[in-house]
């Protein structure tokens, strides 16, 4: 279960300061599938770096599994990454010099897992993304779709039980945005708790729940009562 309770973010630079987060409570409980809207600047990464435990609130509490995560230390937010959050961002931050499969194995070091163990993990990982075939290419030699796909195998190779997206469809076409949705939907079938940010209507509307964001605050909080659904589910019907 993610708490927030009045968490704030200001960033100093120089003498300017900028609160992203002016005053924000919510909680998400484990299983949901949440997209995060809002106006550029109005805080959203800002969050998601604060719940992905990337970042700490400058005022407030954020509860993370019963455990309060806002004045934990680096090392310790690390650990809490490596064990429960896959980290989905728009700019897929691949190594472009290393392969699929180590670009996915990657997060499985941090782990302390070895060398074999890694390459089976990531190798499954991959597969699970329709990549199977792919797990020697670079990233450059991937579509960019393909790429993003990396990407997830990478957030979802720890067995992570969040799986934060930032705009994981931001630069991708069309048919290409609603594969990777397909994937969360089964994802979240699973059940992993989604969160997305998107500024997409119809990618916010296969989550189950939307929270805008305006100026640092959580404008409004809706459950989506009819969110759109993968076409695997809507096939076997
Ligand atoms: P977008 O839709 O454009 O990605 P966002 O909702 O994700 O926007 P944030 O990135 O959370 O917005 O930024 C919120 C505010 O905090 C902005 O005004 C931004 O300029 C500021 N900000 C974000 N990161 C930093 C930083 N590292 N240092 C200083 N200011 C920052
Ligand atoms: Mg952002």
């Amino acid at each position: 279960i993610i708490e927030t309770k009045d968490i704030q973010k200001t960033y100093r630079m120089g003498s300017e300061e900028v609160r992203a987060l002016k005053s924000v409570s919510i909680v998400i409980n484990k299983g949901e599938y949440v997209a995060f809207m809002g106006p550029s600047g109005s805080g959203k990464s800002t969050l998601m770096n604060i719940i992905g435990c990337l970042d700490t609130p400058t005022a407030g509490t954020y509860i993370l599994n019963e455990k309060d995560v806002s004045d934990m230390s680096e090392n310790e937010l690390a650990e809490i990454r490596n064990k429960e959050i896959g980290f989905v961002f728009q700019t897929f931050n691949l190594l472009p010099r290393a392969s699929c499969l180590e670009n996915v194995a990657l997060p499985l070091i941090y782990a302390g897992f070895g060398k074999t163990e890694r390459e089976e993990k990531a190798f499954k990982a991959l597969d699970s993304v329709g990549l199977g075939d792919r797990v020697h290419h670079k990233p450059n030699e991937l579509s960019g779709g393909q790429r993003q796909r990396v990407a997830i195998a990478r957030a979802l190779v720890n067995d992570p039980s969040i799986i934060l997206a930032d705009e994981p469809t931001g630069n991708l076409d069309t048919k290409t945005s609603y594969d990777i949705m397909e994937l969360f939907h089964e994802l979240h079938q699973k059940g992993n708790t989604i969160i997305m940010v998107t500024h997409e209507d119809d990618i916010a509307h296969y989550a189950h729940r939307v929270v805008r964001l305006r100026d640092g605050l959580v404008e409004t909080d809706t459950l989506n009562p009819n969110p759109t659904r993968g076409k695997a589910v809507m096939a076997t019907e």
